[in-house]
């Protein structure tokens, strides 16, 4: 079934709020079609920062397996040879990152709002990312200086990978009360099937 009602997690992270760029982030999502159903301003702590990466149980291996191989794509030796050990670098890194400073947890809600999310924030290095992409327009950091520098590359955003990801993490961030169902008057332009009453 294509529910108009997917829901996925997003939020702005410490240098996204240091970048004044909270609100050209969530006018972007609005702009699209989406529906705001929840949103706060958190510091996070080290703790809720693992738990959030670690809801994909493969996290570590995955991110350390792709981070030694950008380091062997450039010619270098990556610090390690085993993923996990990697993956557990890049999960302190995210730590001392997302933990520097509030962050606001949203949840958008539409149709196929996974996906489109993802679409509109764009792909996770912003030297890559896509012109007209959240990380691609207002953002400059990289692979290589991040991992020169030993840190997580910093690109304003974090939304969550696949609805698997998207479930736990709204569940970790929110709690039911904080979630609220309403409807926007233009659902009715986006969704309904005969869009009648509008001619007088
Ligand atoms: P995302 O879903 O696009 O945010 O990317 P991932 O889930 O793969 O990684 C989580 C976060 O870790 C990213 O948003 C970056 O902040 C950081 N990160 C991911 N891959 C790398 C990497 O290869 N090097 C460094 N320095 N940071 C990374
Ligand atoms: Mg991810």
């Amino acid at each position: 079934m294509t529910s108009k009602k997917e829901r996925t997690f997003v939020a702005v992270k410490p240098d996204g709020i240091q970048r004044n760029l909270i609100g050209e982030i969530i006018k972007r999502f609005e702009n699209r079609g989406l529906k705001l159903v929840g949103i706060k301003m958190v510091v996070p702590t080290d703790e809720q920062i693992e738990a959030h990466y670690l809801v994909n149980p493969d996290f570590k291996t995955i991110v350390g397996a792709k981070t030694i191989e950008s380091y062997k794509k450039k010619g270098e030796n990556p610090p390690t040879e085993d993923p996990e050990t990697q993956g557990q670098f890049v999960l302190d890194t995210l730590k001392k990152y997302m933990a520097s400073g509030p962050i606001v947890a949203m949840c958008w809600e539409g149709v196929h709002a996974v996906e489109i999310v993802r679409k509109v924030v764009g792909g996770t290095e912003p030297r890559s990312s896509d012109v007209g992409t959240i990380r691609g327009d207002y953002v400059i950091d990289s692979y290589q200086l991040a991992d020169t520098d030993q840190r997580a590359v910093r690109n304003l955003i974090h939304a969550s990978g696949d609805k698997g990801e998207a479930e736990k993490e709204i569940e970790l961030w929110f709690s039911k009360s904080e979630l609220i169902d309403y409807r926007l008057v233009q659902e009715q332009m986006l969704y309904d099937v005969n869009l009648d009453g509008i001619l007088e």
